[in-house]
């Protein structure tokens, strides 16, 4: 068989079968310079990888499982490619944007010191956003809470807060899909 046969090959079995079976596990593309492609790619850029020269980054040599790399990225389009193992939870909503600046008191009502030690914040900071919007270091602490607020589940998954109007509990590598 030929490289480029070989090279197609493997891109036609990562385009049309992208997990691997039995088990489901996703898979990528290795290429002869060490660089990983996507499933996508293995069918948009067909036409170059079944013309490959063999050395021009278009040379297939393998097809892998991302077992558990949560930063795994296709080299050609950048795309994140899942793993097995390593895939972060979506995000949980916490406090929908109806309520408004009461989200800040919202979210730290439930607080106690040990438990905002535990989240990695400033006590001082959940105090401000508990006493509520007309505080006048109401918005500065909420700020900081967004910036520091994390803790670790019993999966060993880190968690952050994320608010664009709603408020989101976020998992560390998590990728909001494009708008
Ligand atoms: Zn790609």
């Amino acid at each position: 068989m030929t490289t480029q046969s070989k090279s197609l090959r493997l891109a036609d079995q990562l385009a049309n079968n992208p997990y691997c079976w039995p088990g489901g596990y996703p898979l990528f593309a290795i290429t002869s310079d060490g660089a990983a492609l996507c499933k996508c790619c293995a069918k948009t850029e067909r036409e170059a990888i079944a013309t490959t020269t063999g050395t021009d980054g278009w040379c297939i040599t393998a097809i892998d499982t991302n077992w558990e790399d949560p930063s795994l990225f296709c080299d050609h389009c950048n795309a994140r490619i899942e793993s097995a193992y390593a895939e972060p939870p979506d995000p949980a909503l916490v406090l929908m944007d109806s309520n408004g600046i009461y989200i800040p008191q919202l979210w730290c009502s439930h607080l106690d010191e040990a438990e905002a030690l535990k989240l990695n914040l400033n006590w001082w900071d959940v105090q401000q956003c508990q006493a509520g919007p007309d505080g006048e270091h109401y918005w500065f602490a909420w700020t900081q809470i967004l910036d520091q607020a994390s803790w670790t589940d019993a999966n060993d998954v880190t968690w952050h807060l994320h608010q664009d109007g709603d408020l989101w509990e976020v998992a560390e590598h998590y990728q909001w899909p494009e708008q």
